[in-house]
């Protein structure tokens, strides 16, 4: 069984940072991987520019040059490749963390190719795994998706975009404008306060003119294989339909967590709990970093302000 000081569950960009640290500090470590480098970013929406300056986004003093001022994600994926690289990180990538667990002080890694143990494990886990299920019939039909890549195959199709929030109200405006006709079917009475300011009027005139249809305080009830049947104020409405784009958010892997020992907050977010100054979970030796800290808050924590985790958590571990 291979041994470590410190492993680190993820290969997104704070887990990458855990990895830098623990590295510049001379501690034995491995970064665990599900899928591949960044996994969550390679999943990202292929035309995506981030909301950050690049400079926001480096970790461990490696510049981060990019065309524009905000990076895309292909300028994204160049630049994690090269800070893996550029440092040297031990990655295993396509392995899958399927149980950590404690006793005595060590902790056992069980993963879908072997077993590890460590004096001490960072769960960088991200939230971009677990869609929210609409938990209608017809959801589990090949028209419905709940990741979204690029607009061409929807042009010319009839497409319903769930959800309010930017990813929705990104894809609603990106496939109405390469030619798809696009209904949107929002719960709330309104497009959320958290749509990126320069973002939230496009979509707002654009539903105020008619060229995107929009039901609000609607809820899909049926999804068939060429229709939707929604719940309005009005009463239900059965709309024709070739693609369901359900952009209603992602949650961390609770059960994960849980399996792990982590406890909970009984909080609105399910947040975990941790030690802010440390990141120390419940759990002795089990830290958290990155994105998965917020729970169901999945944008309190973002790359730009979760780097700092890396520190942290090695500088605790180095006091021992
Ligand atoms: C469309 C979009 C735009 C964004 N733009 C910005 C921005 O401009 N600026 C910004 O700061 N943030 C932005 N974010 C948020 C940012 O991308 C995330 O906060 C960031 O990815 C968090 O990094 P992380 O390392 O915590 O998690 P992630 O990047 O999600 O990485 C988690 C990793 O853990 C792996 N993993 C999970 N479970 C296991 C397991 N059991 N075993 C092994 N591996 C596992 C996953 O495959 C994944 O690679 C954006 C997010 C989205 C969705």
């Amino acid at each position: 069984m291979e041994k470590y000081d410190l492993i680190v569950v993820g290969a997104g960009p704070i887990g990458l940072a855990c990895g830098i640290e623990a590295k510049k500090a001379g501690l034995s470590y491995v970064i665990i991987e599900k899928g591949c480098l960044v996994n969550s970013l390679y999943h990202y929406p292929l035309n995506m520019t981030f909301f950050s300056t690049s400079e926001r986004l480096e970790i461990g003093n490696v510049p981060f040059i990019s065309h524009q001022p905000k990076p895309n994600r292909f300028e994204a994926l160049e630049y994690f490749r090269r800070v893996a690289t550029s440092w040297e990180l031990n990655i295993q990538l396509y392995e899958t963390v399927n149980a950590v667990s404690q006793h005595e002080g060590t902790h056992k890694v069980s993963t879908s190719k072997g077993e590890y143990e460590a004096a001490a494990v960072v769960l960088a886990l991200g939230f971009y795994d677990l869609p929210f299920l609409l938990n209608v019939p017809g959801e589990d039909l090949p028209k419905v998706r709940h990741y979204y890549d690029e607009p061409h195959p929807y042009y010319r199709q009839k497409i319903v975009v769930v959800g309010a929030a930017n990813s929705a109200v990104d894809v609603a405006l990106e496939t109405y404008r390469k030619g798809a006709e696009v209904t949107m079917v929002i719960r709330e009475d309104a497009i959320r306060d958290s749509v990126k300011y320069w973002v939230k009027p496009d979509i707002e005139n654009r539903i105020k003119e008619g060229s995107i249809k929009s039901y609000f305080n609607s809820t899909v009830i049926r999804i068939t294989t060429d229709a939707v049947e929604i719940k309005t104020p009005e009463g239900n409405k059965i709309l024709e339909n070739d693609f369901v784009l359900a952009m209603t958010g992602y949650q961390p892997p609770f059960d994960f967590m849980k399996r792990c020992g982590i406890q909970f907050h009984d909080d609105d977010y399910h947040t975990p709990v941790y030690d802010e100054t440390t990141m120390k979970t419940n759990v002795p030796g089990l830290y958290l970093a990155g994105v998965v800290c917020g729970g169901l808050k999945t944008n309190k924590w973002f790359i730009e302000n979760s780097r700092i985790h890396a520190e942290m958590i090695v500088a605790d571990i180095l006091k021992k």
